[in-house]
């Protein structure tokens, strides 16, 4: 027997939602990914970081990738001492519960929300608490003051799609004497966000994804925004060449170029207003999205009998079993054409 610790011998680890080996001849409305590639800038800036032999790669990346930081930070109007870059915004999520969540200590989130923030308590060994949502979507029993080491709220919430609206969020953090962490992986789909919060507050930190609005999931870029000191934390946590040469050429590439991500991100919300509304058309229940994905149920409220009769049409979307879920599908809004090709498909599943 290797001497394990007894949380990671007993906990099942994260599992992500099963994907066939040939997916790349499916339609994938799985996992939340950008249907369409990332901005050209993007291709561009890798190949020149490369160059002709790859000799780029001999040597470390900037390890604080500052300038990522800095334009980060104009972007959203902060010093770049309030930016953190992030292999992936899962990595910021984690090293959140290693600064603020001792082993034992608890953290807190919504149930349903982002699954992974339990498995990242099991590994630290941290205790869980979980809100329910009210029937209108708000948390259900929230205490005055909240003890946890840290609340994770997911808004917009995945699976669901709603988002809390700031008024909300604030009232949340100032119940929160442990840190706010507003995941906002899904926030450049909505019309809203908590970046105001962060200036207000202490204990408000947000969390971004390049996965998704800019359509590099592949590539593994996040970031935080948070007062320095909590940057500070988090920067003694992290590895230190977190990002690679390829990663930091292609997370400055994108966010530089604007234009590009506005119109992408304008197309899958056009894209997931129609879609939504066509569902509805035939007696689909659907929460109003304000992610690129729509959460829907079918009159039957079977999700597992559409999921099926998707995945016989090689149309991969995501089901949960979870008894809350399952009476519904989450789906990610792809290109117009295969929104049509799924609504299609629905429509023959009837
Ligand atoms: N938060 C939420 C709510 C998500 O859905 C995801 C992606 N599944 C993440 C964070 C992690 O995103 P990434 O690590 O790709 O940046």
């Amino acid at each position: 027997m290797i001497p394990l610790r007894n949380n990671i011998a007993s906990m099942a680890g994260y599992v992500p939602g099963y994907q066939p080996p040939d997916i790349a001849s499916w339609i994938k409305l799985n996992t939340n990914e950008n249907p369409y590639p990332p901005s050209p800038e993007v291709v561009k800036a890798i190949t020149a970081e490369l160059g002709q032999d790859g000799a780029s790669l001999r040597t470390y990346p900037s390890a604080s990738s500052q300038t990522l930081r800095e334009i980060a930070g104009d972007l959203y109007g902060f010093d770049p001492s309030w930016v953190i870059m992030a292999n992936g915004s899962d990595e910021v999520l984690n090293n959140l519960i290693r600064a603020f969540a001792a082993e034992g200590e608890e953290i807190g989130f919504v149930h349903p929300s982002y699954s992974y923030y339990a498995t990242l308590a099991e590994i630290q060994g941290a205790k869980v608490r979980t809100f329910s949502l009210t029937d209108d979507l708000w948390i259900a029993g929230f205490p005055e003051n909240y003890e946890g080491k840290l609340l994770f709220l997911t808004t917009p919430n995945s699976p669901l799609g709603f988002a809390f609206t700031p008024g909300y969020i604030e009232k949340i953090a100032q119940r929160c004497k442990g840190m706010l962490v507003v995941d906002e992986a899904y926030a450049d789909f909505s019309d809203s966000n908590a970046l105001d919060l962060v200036r207000k507050y202490e204990n408000v930190v947000i969390t971004r994804t390049l996965s998704k609005s800019y359509a590099l999931a592949g590539m593994r870029l996040g970031l935080a925004i948070a007062r320095p000191e909590v940057i500070a934390a988090l920067d003694k946590i992290r590895d230190h060449y977190n990002l690679d040469r390829l990663a930091q050429a292609a997370c400055g590439a994108a966010l530089k170029d604007q234009e590009y991500f506005a119109e992408c991100c304008r197309k899958i919300r056009a894209t997931r207003d129609w879609f939504s509304g066509e569902l509805r058309k035939i007696g689909y229940d659907l929460i109003p999205s304000q992610g690129n994905f729509v959460f829907a149920a079918p009159p039957d409220r079977n999700g597992k009998r559409v999921y099926d009769g998707l995945y016989e049409r090689k149309i991969l979307v995501r089901y949960f079993t979870d008894p809350l879920l399952s009476a519904g599908l989450r789906i990610s809004i792809g290109t117009r054409d295969e929104m049509e090709t799924t609504l299609k498909a629905i429509k023959e599943i009837g």
